[in-house]
């Protein structure tokens, strides 16, 4: 029989647009066979893969969910160190980008702003633009679908289906009606809460959305995400989100948090 497949899930960054002392903006590490994928890339995210001890030189696809700068800000600095980081060597493997419409844009501007080498870093950088709704595989086994999300036109929430496991990933997200459906069933849910119920908006979560999205959509593990500093210094989140009516597992996000797949 051969080995099941162990997959990991690291979170890098858990942070928000407010800088803090402990924790990176957005990003979350996911590796599976020979995937070594980055779901958003804020900033501070390339010392937090460091402390971490994460290979970030052989990362093989960039997911994006949306184009704000706590999501993408250091991609400028992971392109520049993938292009020179490596000397003597240099870096010949691919490497995929996975994006909404505007990617390509996106990047084509960060190359007028930085330099040629965002988009022709001596090897190969494929630019994936996909409509919400959309599945593209990141390898054989490993499925990413978005569904679009009510916080910018271009955001969207990930699902990652593996063979052991389902992994979903909201971006930013206000309250939906569809996003429970999209993201059931998934044995980790990672879930941004940003704001307090006292200070909701239709953009953002807060403790009771997140508590009717993970009780509609049944994940095996919620981990809280994103959480607004001015929401995670006053209150114990998760005690929030658990009167609100989710009864399941639940964390929260740290630098270095992990998970492997299957458990
Ligand atoms: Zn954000
Ligand atoms: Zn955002």
């Amino acid at each position: 029989m051969p080995e099941p497949a162990t997959s990991r899930f690291v979170v890098v960054g858990c942070g928000t647009v407010v800088p803090e002392a402990d924790r990176a903006c957005s990003a979350y590490w996911l590796e599976t066979g020979d995937v070594r994928a980055l779901l958003d890339c804020g900033p501070g995210a390339l010392q937090a893969m460091a402390r971490l001890a994460l290979p970030w030189q052989a990362v093989t696809d960039l997911v994006l969910t949306h184009f704000h700068a706590d999501h993408t800000g250091a991609l400028p600095g992971l392109l520049f160190a993938l292009t020179w980081g490596l000397l003597p060597d240099r870096r010949e493997a691919p490497l995929t980008v996975h994006g909404p419409p505007g990617t390509i844009r996106l990047f084509e501007a960060l190359a007028s702003a930085f330099g040629e080498f965002v988009l022709d870093p001596g090897f190969e950088v494929r630019i994936e633009e996909s409509e919400p709704g959309s599945t593209s595989l990141l390898a054989e086994g490993v499925r990413l679908e978005t569904h679009s999300t009510p916080h910018t036109d271009e955001s969207r929430a990930l699902r990652i289906d593996l063979t052991e496991a389902r992994i979903g990933y909201t971006g930013d997200s206000g309250p939906s009606d569809t996003l429970p459906a999209f993201l059931e069933g998934c044995d980790l849910l990672v879930s941004e809460c940003s704001l307090p119920d006292s200070h909701a908006i239709e953009t953002h979560l807060s403790p009771s959305s997140v508590a009717r999205l993970a009780s509609e959509s049944k994940p095996g593990c919620l981990l809280l995400t994103h959480v607004y500093p001015q929401l995670r210094a006053a209150v114990d989140v998760p005690t929030l989100v658990r009167r609100a009516g989710w009864t399941g597992g639940i964390e929260m996000a740290v630098e270095g948090w992990e998970r492997s797949f299957p458990r």
